[in-house]
């Protein structure tokens, strides 16, 4: 290590330590550190050694402060950490505004089926179905699928959004499709441009952005309503072709955002060409997100739209049409921007990789897709409490994937039960036992009645073998000596290459602690079931599962001790694993 990642890491580790510290009435212990520090750096995997060092002076640092002392230094250094360790405290949301004006609160989440649902989905979901229900209202579906060209979307996709939503949790009162409702539209394009508040503009598109963007208005602007009306009537029959005539809503031509003016409500889409997976060439008219997206909230009547700050602009447009047809806008709420560090949440940056075949599946671990999320094993209900803490607040968010999994932690680690898995496996040999073993290891050591596991230890003239996992080797120098979780205490008498061989020491677990003995897993040699685990940026990692592992089903998520949690995938000649986290 340079010094400066010495400094780096010795600050982390204080960071880890302090809150470990505090979580434990003033007194860190290393073990649990080390965890934490390469769930967070995983690139110290490879140099425990140094960082136990460094992470058994911190500590001893740490534990020489006062709780008081110890709580100061981590209000200062690190605030945005104690917040995020609060994750039991009760979650409310703040309250919507002018709730009492409507009869009941209806909310909408409304995705474009031409994409997966990610985390950064998942706010929009979780905060509209969690507003509807604390108001004891309603929270709508609605498919935004009127693009069949630049934002055509896909059959799976509904579905998949549909898995998602159930998923989560989030049950939806009502759903709509858009491409159902062309009609509708139409019959709001007919009324507005009849109402002389629309019109048909049929210039090149860059000759009506030069004269709007001098606040010019088009030669169009000025149609009678009878000649926007034959125009729209071109539109619908084939006179225009695409890309040859739009419908557009009036506006302050003079508004400061050259966006807004006159903006386009609905075009021309060849569906010869480019048809629509659920209603084909039916339709050649479509309605531009703005018109059809206003049309429907007043029209299904929500009352708080809850959406990202990049919608700021689509409320300025919308707002002119809602004054047009004389309709109240509803109330909105825009929240900052979520980031996750480390986490792509970006369409563009996803799909390049589909197509530079980096990855295959919409569950690729590296992924934040919600069903990569759900295939590791984390929660929808983490997830939930996650985006209910950050709230619908207006300032950019950047979590962490440790927020994440802090979150997922305190939900599975009561439930999950715990077994061994020996990674990398060794072969180490014990003489001198005594006598043979049976080694009852409770599934949770917090829930005794969910059962145990059971291994036996029959040694042959004294000598039993076992697998290790080569990440222990560190710790079986020889002369060490260690503890079997819940067998038995062993000395190190030598070690070579595939090889470690220990004597007996002693059976007592109030021994190991008189030793300072360490504490590692094992599995008997010649029993065990070989496991893949898929690691979260897509390697693998490769072991043996204790026995009892076979007994497991798909999607139960485990702990596998001293390594970290897991979600069972498959079980057949091999145990098949995604990793959660530490
Ligand atoms: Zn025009």
């Amino acid at each position: 290590m340079t010094p400066d990642e010495n400094m780096e890491t010795r600050e982390i580790i204080r960071k880890i330590a302090l809150l470990n510290a505090l979580r434990y009435g003033g007194k860190a212990q290393s073990n649990p550190v080390l965890g934490k520090l390469l769930g967070e750096c995983p690139h110290l995997r490879g140099r425990i050694r140094e960082v136990t060092v460094l992470i058994d002076e911190v500590v001893q640092e740490v534990n020489s402060l006062s709780l008081e002392k110890q709580s100061e230094l981590v209000e200062q250094k690190w605030p945005e950490v104690l917040v995020s360790e609060k994750v039991e405290e009760k979650r409310i949301l703040p309250p919507l505004p002018n709730v009492e004006k409507y009869e009941r609160v209806v909310t909408r989440f409304s995705p474009n089926p031409d994409f997966v649902l990610h985390l950064g989905s998942a706010r929009a979901i979780i905060l509209s179905y969690e507003y509807a229900r604390m108001y004891d209202g309603q929270f709508f579906l609605r498919f935004e699928d009127t693009d069949p060209k630049t934002k055509k979307p896909k059959l799976q996709f509904y579905d998949s959004i549909r898995e998602d939503l159930a998923w989560l949790g989030c049950e939806w009162d009502g759903e709509f499709v858009q491409s159902d409702r062309l009609e509708i539209y139409y019959e709001h394009a007919e009324k507005i441009l009849k109402d002389g508040n629309a019109y048909v503009c049929a210039c090149k598109r860059k000759d009506f952005q030069e004269k709007v963007r001098n606040k010019q208005p088009c030669p169009c602007r000025i149609l009678k309503p009878k000649e926007n009306f034959l125009r729209w009537k071109g539109m619908l029959d084939g006179t225009y072709g695409e890309g040859e005539a739009v419908v557009r809503v009036k506006t302050d031509l003079g508004h400061p955002n050259p966006a807004v003016r006159d903006w386009p409500a609905l075009r021309i889409i060849d569906t010869e060409k480019y048809p629509h997976p659920r209603v084909g060439s039916k339709y050649r008219v479509w309605p531009l997100y703005n018109f059809a997206c206003g049309v429907d909230d007043h029209l299904m009547g929500i009352t708080h739209i809850i959406r990202g700050k990049e919608h700021l602009t689509n409320q300025a447009r919308q707002e002119y049409m809602y004054q047009h047809f004389g309709w109240r806008y509803p109330e909105a709420i825009h929240y900052g921007r979520l980031k996750i560090t480390g986490a792509s949440l970006s369409k563009s940056v996803i799909l390049q990789g589909f197509r530079d075949g980096l990855f295959k599946h919409w569950d690729d671990p590296r992924l934040a897709t919600l069903a990569a999320l759900r295939r590791r094993g984390i929660t929808p209900l983490a997830i939930r409490r996650l985006i209910v803490d950050v709230g619908p607040k207006t300032a950019d968010v950047v979590l962490s994937w440790e927020n994440l999994y802090a979150y997922n932690r305190k939900i599975i680690d009561p439930a999950a039960d715990r077994y061994f898995f020996v990674r990398d496996p060794r072969k180490l040999t014990v003489k001198n036992v005594p006598h043979a073993f049976t080694a009852e290891v409770p599934l949770h050591p917090d829930h005794p009645e969910r059962g145990f596991r059971s291994f036996e230890i029959e040694p042959e003239k004294g000598v039993a073998s076992f697998r290790v996992s080569s990440d222990d080797l560190g710790l079986l120098k020889k002369g060490r000596k260690v503890r079997f979780m819940e067998l038995f205490n062993l000395q190190v008498e030598r070690v070579e290459r595939d090889l470690v061989q220990a004597v007996f020491h002693s059976e007592l677990y109030e021994e190991a602690r008189t030793l300072g003995a360490r504490l590692i897993h094992w599995i008997p040699m010649d029993s065990g079931v070989p496991c893949e685990v898929v690691m979260p940026d897509a390697s693998t990692v490769k072991g043996v599962a204790e026995e009892a592992c076979e007994a497991l089903s798909p999607n139960e998520v485990i702990q596998f001790e001293r390594f970290g949690f897991v979600r069972v995938d498959a079980v057949n000649e091999k145990l098949t694993v995604y990793f959660a986290h530490r």
